[in-house]
């Protein structure tokens, strides 16, 4: 029972450090001042929860079977927003103990951080701490609280400050249990005295509230109330599942998939993350940022929290609570605390087991998964090496002989031929230019599957990921292919003998001065089967892989010069090589032919220039 309730209004000051506090959050603050109904609400909450804890050994209180909850009344004459709570209420000592001083170190960080860091971004430390009760003051000129305690020996007691130096408590009037907060809310505050406003505020902050809240007479509730990632996971409906996410993302389809985590150690924690349904255009568009719903002890913390997952993993959207949660420190040092570290390295081990779970299971479903978020896995094999094999995994190719159908890197390796050592791959604009290109022409032959990558990032995954398993990932323009030795074939095949070998050698010549600086070399291959040319690049030029990246990139970038490649058992060569003397068709048909090398690579030529040259070549072949 506390002190002699006084039967005259007394008037007390402040403690220096509250009046600091209060002088900040009056005069500093214009923006996020929206958390003050958090802070209010969550008090309320944690006295209804006290009041509870109280009830499991005390059954004498004051008012033991009124209901808990929250209600919130706006008075639009009197520009008023009262909160009541049925909790554990305040005694005289409680509220001159509470609200005179700072005990709460959340408030104490708060001062800290805000002396050191000047006023300008004050705002946006203020929604990384709980500053509490006195946050209501950024919205109110003066604030009322009446309160009940708990105990029955107690009277009500009733608070009044405007946050200036003082505040004066005298008896009040209260019949039931618990507090009534009363703001009397600043002009420039009247947003506030709309319901929608309020209904906003609950339904961003305090959803998950564990107790109702209701706003005006009609006793409508608000909040959710239950925290749905608190429950066990056999608990909840697929129904249930599906109405959080569509609440929670605005996106009103059926999610790809969810997983819904309760562990208690390394790290006690919750966590129901959802995979969207696609990728676009929900995805960043409704919410205005990604990363995790992050609540500590029902509290949310941050609502676009990225640290708790890899980036390349920002399509998965969710909630995570734990108790384990440092509450009040500041947002740098909070990334870098064990316990963001420890979900970080949980969450994701989680999301890449349920994905390659889905990848088993559900090959419907993952295929679906991955024509909408295979980017993001790329965008992960890209930029770090921390989970290749994960990724890897994971990861959905198509192939020269399998071209409408995803397949994995294993199936690639499964069906690989006798005595094959490296996995190939060919990087191309589309494709229908890779299945075509002359690079895949020994392959074909040799009857050896070529992945088709044709993805703007898959340079970029290439650049950095050279291996699966023991196999490296060989790039079909690499100059050590390896290909294994076809049995049936009679080496050396006598067709190559059918060109002179002198004719062959003037040719090149001829090739190399007719092209000149276009080229670096001409030479003969035996990689060739259909194609009569290709290019390749030389020695010591940047990979392919590179260069496309380069031009993805639009990077200010000379194309090197390139080694072209021709097949002399070709007809073409062949008749090329066998032409005397002066002819005029020759030199226009090496230009054709080093442009649909050109082509072949996906490289426009000018196409008047083409059809006028073209036309020529007709012109001369009709002659004939
Ligand atoms: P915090 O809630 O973070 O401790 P506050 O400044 O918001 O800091 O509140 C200070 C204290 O005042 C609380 O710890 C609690 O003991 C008391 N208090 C505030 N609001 C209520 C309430 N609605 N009912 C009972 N006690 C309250």
């Amino acid at each position: 029972m506390s002190n002699e309730t006084p039967t005259l209004t007394e008037t007390h000051h402040f403690k220096a450090e509250t009046r600091q506090l209060l002088n900040i959050l009056i005069h500093s603050l214009y923006t996020e001042r929206d958390i003050f109904l958090r802070e209010l609400i969550s008090n309320a909450s944690d006295a209804i929860s006290r009041l509870n804890f109280e009830l499991l050994t005390n059954k004498d209180v004051l008012d033991p079977d009124i209901e808990p909850k929250i209600s919130i009344k706006i008075n639009k004459d009197q520009k008023t927003i009262t909160i009541t709570d049925t909790g554990i209420g305040m005694d005289q000592d409680d509220i001159m103990q509470n609200l005179g001083t700072i005990a709460h170190s959340g408030a104490r960080e708060f001062l800290e951080a805000a002396t050191k860091s000047g006023d300008s971004d004050l705002s946006n430390i203020i929604g990384q701490f709980g500053v509490g009760f006195y946050s209501a003051f950024m919205v109110s000129d003066e604030i009322e609280v009446i309160s009940r305690s708990y105990d029955k020996a107690d009277d009500p007691i009733h608070w009044i400050s405007d946050g200036g130096e003082t505040y004066t408590i005298e008896k009040g009037e209260k019949d039931n249990r618990g507090t009534d907060i009363v703001l009397h809310l600043k002009e420039d505050a009247s947003e506030y005295l709309e319901d929608y406003r309020i209904r906003q505020i609950i339904k961003k902050h305090s959803d998950y509230i564990p107790y109702p809240i209701f706003l005006n007479e009609n006793e409508e509730q608000i909040n959710r109330q239950t925290a749905i990632w608190r429950q066990q996971p056999h608990l909840v409906k697929p129904e249930e599942y599906k109405d959080f996410y569509n609440q929670f993302t605005f996106d009103f389809n059926e999610p790809l998939g969810y997983l819904h985590l309760s562990i208690d150690a390394p790290i006690q924690m919750y966590g129901l993350l959802y995979i969207p349904s696609t990728a676009e255009p929900n995805l960043f568009s409704d919410r205005k940022d990604y990363g995790l719903k992050l609540y500590a002890r029902k509290v949310m913390i941050q609502e676009f929290t990225k640290d708790l997952l890899p980036e390349f993993l920002r399509f998965i959207q969710g909630v995570v609570d734990s108790e384990d949660i440092p509450l009040n420190v500041s947002r740098e040092a909070f990334q870098s605390t064990k316990a963001i570290a420890q979900i970080k390295k949980i969450l994701s081990s989680k999301v890449l087991d349920y994905l390659e779970n889905l990848k088993s299971n559900d090959s419907e479903k993952y295929g679906s998964f991955w024509k909408e978020f295979g980017f993001f896995i790329k965008e992960g094999l890209a930029s770090t090496a921390e989970f290749d094999d994960q990724l890897l995994s994971l990861m959905k190719v198509k192939t020269t002989k399998n071209n409408s159908s995803w397949q994995s890197l294993d199936d690639y390796v499964q069906s690989m031929v006798e005595d094959q050592k490296k996995i190939y791959y060919i990087i191309a604009e589309d494709e229908n230019s890779a299945i075509n290109s002359p690079h895949l022409e020994i392959f074909k032959q040799q009857n050896v599957d070529v992945i088709t990558f044709t993805d703007p990032i898959d340079p970029f995954v290439l650049m950095r990921v050279n291996k699966y398993k023991e196999f490296d990932l060989t790039n079909v323009t690499s100059k050590d292919l390896e290909l294994p030795e076809k049995k049936s074939e009679e080496e050396p095949t006598n067709e190559e003998e059918e060109v002179n070998k002198d004719e062959l050698n003037e040719l090149l010549t001829f090739f190399k001065t007719t092209l000149n600086e276009r080229i670096k070399e001409v030479r003969t291959t035996k990689k060739l089967v259909e194609s009569p040319v290709r290019l390749v690049d030389s020695e010591g030029s940047p990979s392919p892989e590179i260069q496309k990246a380069y031009r993805y990139l639009q990077k200010e970038f000379d194309s090197p010069q390139r080694i072209l490649e021709i097949n002399p058992s070709h007809p073409i060569i062949k008749n090329l090589a066998g032409i005397k003397g002066i002819n005029p068709v020759r030199e226009l048909v090496i230009e054709q032919l080093y442009e649909n090398a050109l082509l072949a690579e996906g490289v426009q030529p000018n196409s008047a220039d083409l059809v006028k040259r073209v036309n020529k070549i007709i012109e001369v072949a009709l002659k004939k």
